[in-house]
């Protein structure tokens, strides 16, 4: 955390190291929740309505009431974002199920808790961002839709937690999940991409992903650039064979992918990518101003 990170919780703005919760939040206990990661250039949040609406979704698929209307939230975000003191940031806006009673029944907690935190996050050193990021396939895969649907953006990370202990161990920046038939899934906080002969590849949503929001604005961008997209499964010798791969994310951005599982991608960052990075900051300078 900087030292200059701030919350909003429950209608008050204080400093991140002041915000405090209950012990007994079913957040904390259960990770019974909900979640957003939203970032904001020169003091405009992007595309947040699109992350307000995915929030409200994860938050009836699991049934819990979010206390406030989609106008508050965005006001809350609006004033957190005045108070910020650097112009770019990263929000981690949250609702939990609030304290209750322990044991997992959400039925007797009192009122969720509405939590957003601005900081700065970077998410894969700046280096690894030029130079490309190192990949490798974990053994943890990403729960079945029967299990928790990938779609649902949960406090539940745990599954996403232990393949970044393995990418930590294996020394490299990154892991990717695969699903249970074996098929690539997504990141640990990104979606992924690949590149062959030309056409841009990216697992369906079905297929154990987030719906991200940068990977649907990159599917976008690709196709207004005329670029071929494809959502269709895809192996790890997909991802071995690619010409190019990169991650998506709000957090991420655009990284583009050096290496997987010790194979030396061809092009790194190669011409698709670059193409993509630059038509995203150049969404970015259009909605949220300036340039970048
Ligand atoms: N997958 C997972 C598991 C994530 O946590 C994220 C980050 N929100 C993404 C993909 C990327 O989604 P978005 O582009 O909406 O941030």
């Amino acid at each position: 955390m900087s030292t200059h990170s701030i919350t909003w919780l429950n209608g008050q703005l204080l400093s991140t190291d002041q915000a405090v919760v209950p012990v007994n939040d079913h957040g904390l206990l259960y990770g019974d929740g909900v979640f957003e990661g939203i970032r904001f250039y020169r003091r405009r949040a992007f595309r947040l309505q699109r992350h307000l609406q995915r929030l409200r979704l994860s938050a009836r698929a699991i049934a819990l009431e979010i206390p406030l209307s989609t106008d508050e939230l965005t006001a809350v975000i609006e004033r957190l974002i005045d108070a910020f003191p650097d112009d770019d940031g990263y929000i981690r806006l949250m609702v939990t199920r609030g304290a209750g009673p322990l044991g997992l029944n959400p039925k007797n907690c009192s009122q969720p808790n509405v939590i957003a935190i601005a900081d700065q996050l970077t998410m894969i050193y700046i280096d690894q961002q030029q130079a490309g990021a190192r990949l490798m396939v974990s053994s943890v895969r990403r729960l079945p839709a029967d299990g928790l649907d990938s779609r649902i953006k949960s406090l539940n990370y745990l599954n996403h937690i232990l393949a970044k202990i393995e990418a930590n161990h294996a020394g490299v920046d990154e892991a990717i999940l695969l699903n249970a038939q074996g098929r690539v899934a997504e990141g640990t906080a990104d979606n992924v991409f690949t590149v062959r002969n030309g056409r841009l590849l990216t697992p369906s949503c079905s297929e154990g992903a987030l719906e991200g929001i940068t990977r649907a604005l990159v599917l976008e961008l690709a196709q207004a650039d005329g670029i071929e997209t494809c959502e269709q499964p895809l192996g790890v010798y997909d991802l071995y064979a690619a010409d190019e791969c990169f991650l998506t994310g709000t957090g991420a951005e655009l990284i583009p992918v050096a290496s997987i599982d010790c194979r030396l991608l061809p092009s790194c960052p190669g011409p698709v990518f670059r193409r993509l990075q630059l038509a995203f900051q150049r969404t970015i300078a259009v909605e949220c101003g300036g340039e970048r």
